[in-house]
């Protein structure tokens, strides 16, 4: 199958491709570019995306590296010079589109200049980049509440998610961390449905959901290694077509993550048995027999922690904790506020004293007259062409390395001599959920004993 491109995106931009088009740094837009095929959405130029930065025909997108700056464009919509009228298969760009439509997109929609092609236009510009799990979880439709990246990013390292993991995952809500996980377990496209190399299962047992993400999965070339299930797994578990998935990690997302844990067991729960029942028979565990497996639950409250953990105790997990992320943006800045300049007369100045700021101010602005007085190419004259001062700085250099360092005024560039200062969010503006992760360890039978003595024998 084609590589979807939050795997593999290639270097440029292809056809009917997910492209991530970011308008300003938190103004994400992700849209399917689409190759000219003569009038479409009214256009001549094809599909064209219109922002309040300008409008950007998909035909100047295409096949250019990715992370590409786009400038708008002067779109043409032919000879018709009439108004552009929305259609039905709108792209997912409309809604935001159709707000910050600028008057100049629909100004060019009558002018009716005749001309085939975009032509640039000064009037803004954006940037066109793959799309990866973590534009995916800013820019994404949202169908329910979804996790992060920050919650992610360590909930996969926790879990032991890596290129070849089974993982289960419900329920699949938006597919947040359906994208962030399967790039995680990704080595490449499995060869079978009973290849097991590096896949999610999830669940989903809202309808709705269920198909719009099933679409979207196929939209993203994702079908070979999510397989989406339509299920309500506190009664159905976890099994697909009655066999195990061997899951190495499980992630849960559910309102009730205790309901869905006995069937996450490696034997049929005590509880589950009916009175006189072989608890061992007609039992498929869904996880993975030879390895200890390791579980991930997500609930805004702490009665739900508390039911979630009272379970996994009974279930025999071990390791059990509980963890908070409480995420906060740090901004890293070099602070000038204190810093002494040394002006050209030797005087240190410091920009906290006005006067002596002013003073410094004054002494550049005079600098700037002088300079711009002087005939330009004039360096014969005794004049200072742009040559002349790099020379002249060269030669000071070259004096200023013949002293000892400590002989040397202090060189100051304040945007890199500043103080390094961080500066937090004063507060952290959401709680998102605990997480709490445990361990299943795998069982060890006899023959398990048996055949680890055979290959390394102790005492021997
Ligand atoms: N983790 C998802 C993401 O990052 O986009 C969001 C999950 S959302 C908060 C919870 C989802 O669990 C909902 O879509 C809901 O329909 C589904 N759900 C709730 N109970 C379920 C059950 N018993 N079986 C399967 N899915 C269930």
């Amino acid at each position: 199958p084609t590589v979807s491109p939050f795997l593999e995106p290639g270097l440029r931009t292809k056809p009917r491709s997910l492209a991530i088009l970011q308008l300003s740094r938190d103004n994400l837009l992700p849209i399917y570019l689409q190759e000219a095929s003569g009038e479409h959405d009214g256009y001549a130029e094809g599909a064209v995306v219109n922002t309040r930065y300008g409008s950007f025909p998909h035909s100047t997108m295409l096949n250019v590296p990715w992370g590409s700056q786009i400038r708008a464009s002067k779109v043409d919509t032919g000879s018709r010079g009439r108004k552009r009228k929305r259609g039905p298969k709108d792209d997912a760009s409309r809604d935001d589109a159709e707000e910050n439509q600028p008057e100049t997109a629909d100004n060019n929609d009558t002018e009716a200049t005749g001309v085939k092609q975009a032509v640039a236009d000064d009037s803004g510009f954006i940037h066109v980049l793959p799309p990866t799990p973590e534009l995916w979880t800013q820019s994404l439709p949202h169908r329910t509440q979804v996790v992060y990246t920050p919650d992610y990013s360590y909930i996969l390292h926790r879990i032991r998610a890596r290129p070849g993991s089974t993982i289960i995952e419900a329920g699949a809500g938006s597919g947040s961390f359906t994208h962030a996980s399967v790039r995680a377990v990704y080595n490449g496209y499995p060869s079978s449905a009973e290849d097991r190399k590096g896949k999610v299962f999830s669940f989903e047992y809202h309808e709705e959901r269920y198909h719009k993400m099933k679409k979207e999965l196929t939209d993203h070339n994702l079908d070979g290694l999510v397989h989406l299930t339509h299920r309500d797994v506190y009664n159905g578990g976890f099994l697909i077509d009655g066999k195990s998935p061997e899951a190495d990690a499980i992630f849960l997302d559910l309102p009730k993550p205790w309901e869905a844990l006995p069937h996450l067991s490696r034997r049929k729960p005590q509880t589950q048995a009916k009175e006189g029942e072989d608890i061992a028979a007609e039992w498929v565990s869904p996880l993975n027999p030879k390895r200890a497996v390791h579980i991930c639950t997500f609930s805004p409250c702490i009665e739900q922690v508390t039911r979630t953990v009272s379970a996994m105790r009974r279930l025999g997990w071990v390791d059990i904790d509980m963890v908070e992320i409480a995420n906060r943006k740090l901004h890293t800045i070099r602070d000038r506020v204190g810093l002494h300049y040394q002006t050209d007369r030797g005087v240190n100045v410091s920009p906290h004293d006005v006067e002596e700021a002013l003073e410094r101010l004054a002494e550049i602005e005079e600098r700037v007259r002088e300079q711009a007085a002087r005939p330009r190419g004039a360096g014969e004259d005794g004049a200072e062409d742009a040559d002349t001062v790099m020379k002249n700085g060269d030669d000071a250099a070259k004096k200023d390395n013949d002293k000892t360092l400590a002989e040397q005024p202090p060189f100051q560039t304040p945007w890199v001599d500043g103080r390094l200062i961080t500066k937090g969010e004063p507060e952290i503006k959401t709680h998102t959920s605990y997480l709490v992760f445990a361990v299943l360890p795998r069982e060890w039978t006899e023959e398990d004993e048996a055949a680890a003595f055979a290959k390394y024998p102790c005492g021997k």
